[in-house]
Order: structure tokens, then C-alpha cells, then sequence
């Protein structure tokens, strides 16, 4: 176990926007990062040109804004990578493609040890090779049982291999691993675990075409020239582990070797499968923090967009995996940093649950105060071209908040408080309008207008002295009320509509009703 300083780092490739597994590896990153004193860096690894995406970098940086984990290296306060290195970002560039420099050497250097060949294969013959296993109804595999018979410098002179690297630029340099060889790893969440070296595959580490390494080298490389102490990633990348590690052994670095933890996949909500990126608009929740629209136009949902708080989607995701071994299930970023701990972790999928998600949603809205709803409620409000006061806009909040699950849902919640009905709802008005409910409605209009001061104590008081005098049936008046003030049979108690709506509006619409129904 390392002595040093903690130092971690989400490494995100900018191959489209962050799927929520993504946030959930930076957040368990962050978290450790923080429980233990430590260092979270980004860092972008762009080195697979064709899989670019253009503003996947800016929605990666800006989804870990909205999300609160902003990293402490890597992204200058203005929201760019640093390019520079300078005492807060030592290690810049932290973009691998402005790295480039730096990896041949690497490469280079495991080819004259003997732990890594130049290969000269065509893309034609890589795909003949393919088919013919598949025939065989095999998966090709570039091992040690096929690279003494294909084109690559351990078969070649010397003279041969130096003319190729010359004369043709589309030669690789391939890891040799080594033939049979037990790899011993270890996983934070997942222990120990062994894999025989013969299965695996002599990866590409290094292309010539474009001078750039692949992802498996230059994250070695970085993770090492970057002083990274742990590397806390996605189980999808479990099954570089082995080679990552031989990595380690070739280049003679097993000192400095980070101790791993690979996070559990994703499970789509019926637990079947991983969670993909398509499932969101498939299944009706979003999958990524932030909405997002593809070059070719296609709008996919966001977490924020949905009027998720940030605080809410960060607790609900801190959950997928991670356990805090209590009931606790409301946590602040604060009380997940002191609550995380890798021992946590589960190994097996976490099942994502769209319900819960925004079951958590409604506890964050509970929790703010009604000033801060009636806030957001007025802005709501604004747009929807209606004027109120902050202290009406509150008295409202603090009757329908219990029902809601975002602040989105508060116009359909209490629409009625601002605009009077004018389609008394069919099914309501059938049960709640008898013949004899004029009479009774035209009564309650004389006891309101009686009644001294205005409030829900009063009103209430007022309404049951009446119908007690007159021996009516308490759920046949209250149910008219209703009818005539709301037209649904929606919303909180009668005589706390009638005191937001005060007592000439409720009258007018008693009035209103009487008229129409
Ligand atoms: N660039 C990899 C990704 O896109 C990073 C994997 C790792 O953390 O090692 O997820």
C-alpha cells in the first residue's frame, strides 16, 4: 500500500456525452478522493481520433460543475483542460492528444526489451485472419500462436523491419505477452484474481499512421508520469486489468503500480443487462446528468433539464454500488465523503430504479424551504405569463409541495389557484351537483360573506357550525365547494383554497358556478 498522498483521476475518453455510470465513476473518485485528504484529477483521453466527438469535453467538465465534484486538477477555474503546467497543474497537459510527444518512447523502449514487436499486418489481412477463424468458429485472437506466422519484426531481419518502418506507415507496435504466465491482480472491491497470460492478446500500444498510442498505453503511462495512487473505474475495464498490469512489469514499474477498483456495471431497471446509453429514452428517465443533442440532431434527456436538483441526482447515483451499511439514505456531498469507503462497493450489478430516482427528487423538494420553492415557483410562473406576489406564491408552495416531485409539476398542481375553472370536470360534476346543490351553494355563499375575518380557522369554523345547524352531509358540501372553486376533485383542503383565493374571488366563483353548472 502506498505511502504517498492520495491521487486519483477520472480519465474520460470525449467519445459523446456522460452516461450516468460515467458521473458515478467521478463521483466515487471525488469522494475518495476527499475522504482521504487527497487529489482528484481530470484528465481527457482523446487519443482515438475517429471516435471523437466535438463538445463532449465542455459537457463533461460542465456536468461535473452541475454535479459539485469539480476536479482539483486538470480544468482551470475558466472551465478549460490546462495545457500548462504550473504549481495547481503539475502534470499539464492533461489532454492526451496534446501528449502525443511523449508515448513513442515509451513504446520504443518495450520493443528493444523485447516485451513489445513492430507489426506490419495489413487492415486486409487483420480481416482475412478474422474471417477464417470465424469459419473455424473461432475469435481471432493476435497471440503467441499466431504471431510467429503473420508480419512483424520477430519474424523479420532486421534490415527488413527497418525498411517497412521507412517505407510503409501503417505498422503498429504490439505488446508480446508473454506466453504462459499466471498474472496475480488485485481489486479493491473485487480481491484477488488470476488470469492465465496465454488467452489474452498482444494489444496495439502504439499506431504509426497517426503517431499516437492507444488508450491501454498512454493510460499507463499517464497514470504513472501523473503520480496516481489508485485507479477507481468502470467493471467494463476489468478485462484490461491483466495487461495493464504486465504493462506495469514491463516497463519495470510495479512500485509505483496504482491499486485498482473496478465499479460495478449498471443494471437496466428490470436487471436484465447493462444500462445503455439508448435505454433513457427508451424505457421514459433520463441516463445522461445533462440533456444532450447529437450532431445529427437527436435530443436526448438530462437529468437537469428533467428539473432534477443537483444534490438529488448526486445522492441517487452515490447509492448504485455503494452502501453506507445503515438505513441513511438522504446524504449531502459532505456526509457521502464521510460516509464513503471502498469496503462498501458491491461486486455485483446495481440496478437502476427510475422511481426511486425520483423518489429522492421529492425529498430534496421537501426538504427546501418554501421561501426557495416559491422562488423557483414565481420564475415558473413568469414564463407562464402570470403575476403573483413571493408571499402568495409561498402560501401555495407550502400546500401542494407535499404532491410534488419536481417544481416543474407545480402548475398542474395549483393552476386553479390563478385561473378560475371553466370546464368543471364531468365525472366530478355528475357525483357533486345534485338538484338540490344550488340552494346549497347559494346558502354557503351568504354564510362566507358573513364570516368575520377570512382565514382557514374561520372558514373552517363557519362551514361546520353551518352544516351541523342545517344537518347537511359534510362530504356532499365540501365536495361542491370544491367543484365550484377548483372543478376538479383535486388540491389540498377547501378552506385553505378559499384563504390563498380570499374572499371576493371565492365568492365569484360560487357565483361563477352557479351560473354554469
Ligand atoms: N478512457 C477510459 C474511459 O473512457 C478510461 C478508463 C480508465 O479509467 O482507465 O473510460
Amino acid at each position: 500500500m502506498q505511502t504517498e498522498k492520495v491521487r486519483v483521476r477520472f480519465a474520460p475518453s470525449p467519445t459523446g456525452p456522460l452516461h450516468m455510470g460515467g458521473v458515478r465513476t467521478a463521483l466515487f473518485n471525488y469522494l475518495f478522493a476527499k475522504k482521504h485528504n487527497g487529489t482528484f484529477v481530470l484528465r481527457i483521453e482523446d487519443t482515438d481520433m475517429r471516435r471523437f466527438v466535438p463538445g463532449a469535453e465542455q459537457y463533461i467538465i460542465e456536468a461535473l460543475n452541475w454535479c459539485g465534484i469539480t476536479p482539483d486538477e486538470g480544468v482551470l477555474p475558466s472551465g478549460s483542460i490546462a495545457t500548462e503546467p504550473c504549481s495547481r497543474h503539475p502534470f499539464a497537459p492533461y489532454r492526451q492528444s496534446e501528449r502525443k510527444a511523449i508515448y513513442g518512447q515509451y513504446a520504443k523502449q518495450l520493443v528493444s526489451q523485447g516485451d513489445a514487436y513492430y507489426a506490419f499486418d495489413t487492415p486486409a489481412e487483420l480481416e482475412s485472419y478474422r474471417l477464417e477463424a470465424e469459419i473455424r468458429g473461432e475469435t481471432f485472437t493476435y497471440n503467441h500462436l499466431v504471431r510467429n506466422k503473420t508480419a512483424n519484426s520477430l519474424n523479420m531481419t532486421a534490415a527488413e523491419v527497418a525498411r517497412r518502418i521507412k517505407e510503409t506507415n501503417d505498422w503498429v507496435i504490439r505488446f508480446k505477452v508473454p506466453e504462459d504466465q499466471m498474472i496475480l491482480m488485485n481489486d479493491m472491491i473485487r480481491g484477488n484474481i488470476s488470469v492465465q497470460s496465454g488467452t489474452l492478446d498482444d494489444k496495439v500500444l502504439w499506431k504509426a499512421h497517426d503517431g499516437l498510442p492507444t488508450y491501454h498505453l498512454a493510460n499507463i503511462v499517464d497514470d504513472c508520469l501523473m503520480q496516481i495512487t489508485h485507479v477507481i473505474r468502470g467493471e467494463e475495464w476489468l478485462p484490461s486489468l491483466p495487461l495493464h498490469y504486465m504493462l506495469y512489469n514491463a516497463f519495470g514499474w510495479q512500485e509505483k503500480r496504482p491499486l485498482f477498483a473496478h465499479l460495478p456495471l449498471l443494471l437496466k431497471p428490470d436487471g436484465k443487462g447493462k444500462l445503455s446509453k439508448r435505454d433513457g429514452d427508451r424505457l421514459g428517465f433520463p441516463v445522461f446528468p445533462l440533456e444532450w443533442t447529437s450532431s445529427s440532431g437527436e435530443r436526448s434527456r438530462g437529468y437537469r433539464e428533467d428539473g432534477y436538483y443537483p444534490e438529488a441526482f448526486v445522492n441517487l447515483i452515490a447509492l448504485l454500488g455503494w452502501n453506507p451499511g445503515t438505513e441513511q439514505e438522504i446524504f449531502s456531498l459532505e456526509e457521502l465523503t464521510e460516509a464513503f469507503s471502498m469496503d462498501r462497493v458491491i461486486k455485483s450489478g446495481a440496478r437502476f430504479n427510475p422511481e426511486k430516482a425520483r423518489w429522492f427528487n421529492q425529498q430534496y423538494l421537501r426538504n427546501r424551504s418554501d421561501a426557495r420553492l416559491a422562488q423557483d415557483f414565481l420564475v415558473l410562473l413568469q414564463k407562464k405569463g402570470i403575476a403573483t406576489t413571493l408571499q402568495k406564491a409561498e402560501k401555495i408552495v407550502s400546500l401542494i409541495k407535499q404532491r410534488a416531485s419536481f417544481v416543474h409539476e407545480f402548475w398542474d398542481l395549483s393552476h386553479y389557484f390563478f385561473i378560475p375553472p371553466t370546464n368543471y370536470d364531468p365525472v366530478y360534476s355528475k357525483k357533486s351537483w345534485k338538484p338540490e346543490t344550488p340552494g346549497i351553494i347559494r346558502q354557503a355563499k351568504e354564510i362566507l360573506e358573513g364570516c368575520t375575518s377570512f382565514n382557514v380557522t374561520s372558514i373552517e369554523k363557519t362551514l361546520h357550525l353551518w352544516i351541523e345547524k342545517e344537518q347537511l352531509k359534510t362530504g356532499q358540501v365540501m365536495n361542491a365547494l370544491r367543484l365550484c372553486i377548483v372543478g376538479e376533485p383535486q388540491g389540498p383542503g377547501i378552506a385553505e383554497i378559499m384563504d390563498v383565493l380570499g374572499r371576493e374571488e371565492t365568492l365569484a366563483r360560487l357565483d361563477r358556478a352557479l351560473n354554469n353548472l
